[in-house]
């Protein structure tokens, strides 16, 4: 075979309907069939089967190529859809997203300038609009699609940056360089907040004092009074706030900081108001908006759609309440974006974005709205929030776990505490750490974990409808079961007592 018959054009697409054909049967026998969430493989244990593969010498059939990927990667990968995933924040993926993905790839188009996307460019705009139409900003709201989360609140805090550099030199009694001003820049956030926005900051040639934490209250939502003081401090202290970064539902525990409060002090203050809703945004379309009230003021949103939305990774954007600011990454080449093409208004997305060559994702959300409607989206978040917390209420009353918080989103983080209060906390701990792992390695389900005062605490993370309570009843017993297992080889105490 020629190696220009693997082109994908006029003359091959039989070809691509029939490989793809092939491809797609396979995965959907795959995700018919699975019966776990995963099989619990080491590292050890895959590596050979990858390691063996000769890169160098292509398999002669693609169908080859098909059975070896079984074993490579479809037979232990980790499947999101399953009901008894329940660890990270990853969704199962709605079917209209899944061809719009399979569209996009065919025709890989690049959102950077309407010369490479044309009908693209004004579908990405039309899904920023209504994303910003949703949030409740106004008329000059602009964003744009990123890679994800992290990709969003580092071009929100860039954005942040530069407003708040231009608002220290044009209040200077004397011209300041860049350099002079960063040092004195500082970001609030929670303590709860994502660990993107220390890595946006370092990004943004800040040091590690920029971020200062604000203290949660015990729902681990930012406690404002708290950030009025550092709001205060900073001042006192001629330091400027370049931005105060709000969580709409944190990563552990789906907390959703006070939005409407946090709003006044930043507008009292004049302070940029970043609000993280990388997982919260599922809420933008479910009967729980309320939720979000206070997020149209800020002014600058993140939207995880490969969260809350049912979407397959990458979907993400970052939303502005005043489009004007997203000129602080517009750079114009003479090859690509020339000023001259801005001042012709030609939509060039490469000007609002800090990626160059980009993914037309937004179609994943287009042929979603097109084909589900967005009230179908919020539905399926909607039934994952009530199951948290009938999830929440089992809990509770299980004399074998802790529960942290109630939950306000979909995330439940919990630990198994022997009956016995003589077990040193050390070794139930361990005990903790012990079960997560064991169950992964059973394959029967998989959860999270994280920490919280010191101690290791396990998490679900809930965002598929399809979970019953049945299921997580079923996975408490098993950690409950590994936990005690582990304790009563391990810990002296409990093996007395068993004796
Ligand atoms: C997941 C998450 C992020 C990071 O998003 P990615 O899409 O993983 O880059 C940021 N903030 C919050 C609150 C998150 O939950």
């Amino acid at each position: 075979m020629s190696s220009r018959s693997h082109l994908l054009n006029n003359r091959t697409a039989e070809r691509y309907r029939s490989l793809l054909g092939h491809g797609i049967e396979r995965v959907a026998d795959k995700i018919a069939t699975t019966e776990r969430p995963c099989t619990g493989v080491t590292p050890d244990e895959l590596r050979p089967e990858v390691e063996a593969v000769d890169l160098e010498r292509p398999l002669a059939d693609p169908r080859e190529a098909l059975d070896e990927l079984e074993r490579v990667y479809l037979r232990d990968a980790v499947y999101f859809h399953h009901p008894r995933y329940l660890a990270h924040l990853n969704c199962p993926v709605v079917i209209p997203a899944v061809l719009g993905e399979a569209v996009l790839a065919a025709v890989n188009s690049s959102l950077d300038t309407w010369d490479q996307s044309a009908g693209g460019t004004l579908i990405e705009r039309r899904l920023v609009s209504w994303t910003a139409g949703r949030i409740g900003f106004g008329k000059a709201a602009d964003g744009i699609f990123t890679s994800g989360g992290t990709q969003s609140n580092l071009q929100a805090l860039l954005l942040a940056r530069e407003e708040a550099c231009r608002l220290v030199r044009k209040n200077a009694a004397t011209p300041l360089d860049t350099c002079e001003i960063l040092p004195r820049l500082r970001i609030l956030t929670s303590a709860c907040s994502h660990f993107s926005i220390e890595k946006a900051a370092t990004l943004l040639g800040l040091g590690p004092e920029s971020v200062v934490a604000v203290p949660c209250d015990d729902a681990r939502r930012m406690d404002t009074d708290a950030l009025a003081d550092e709001l205060e401090r900073c001042t006192r202290e001629g330091l400027t706030v370049m931005a105060v970064a709000a969580t709409a539902g944190t990563t552990d525990f789906g907390s959703i900081d006070p939005l409407p409060r946090i709003a006044d002090l930043c507008e009292a203050a004049g302070t940029w108001l970043h609000v993280d809703a990388a997982y919260g945004c599922g809420l933008l379309v479910s009967r729980r908006h309320h939720m979000l009230e206070g997020i149209s003021r800020a002014d600058s949103v993140t939207v995880d759609y490969h969260k809350s939305f049912f979407q397959p990774v990458s979907s993400s954007a970052v939303v502005v309440r005043d489009g004007s600011t997203l000129r602080h990454v517009t750079y114009h080449a003479d090859y690509l974006n020339p000023a001259r093409a801005a001042e012709q208004s030609v939509p060039n997305q490469v000007d609002k974005s800090i990626q160059t060559t980009r993914r037309f994702d937004a179609l994943k959300l287009w042929m979603t709205l097109r084909i589900m409607g967005p009230d179908a989206v919020g539905e399926l978040f909607d039934e994952v929030v009530d199951r948290a917390a009938d999830a929440w209420r089992l809990l509770d009353a299980d004399p074998r776990y802790t529960v942290v918080t109630e939950p306000q989103l979909s995330t439940l983080v919990f630990r198994y505490e022997p009956q016995d209060a003589a077990v040193p906390q050390d070794a139930v701990d361990q005990a903790n750490l012990h079960a997560r792992e064991a169950l992964f390695a059973s394959g029967e389900a998989t959860v999270a974990g994280t920490v919280v005062d010191g101690r290791h605490h396990l998490k679900f993370t809930l965002l598929n409808p399809e979970t019953t309570l049945e299921d997580i009843a079923t996975v408490l017993d098993l950690l409950a079961g590994h936990a005690q297992q582990y304790l009563a080889v391990h810990s002296p105490l409990s093996t007395a007592q068993a004796c």
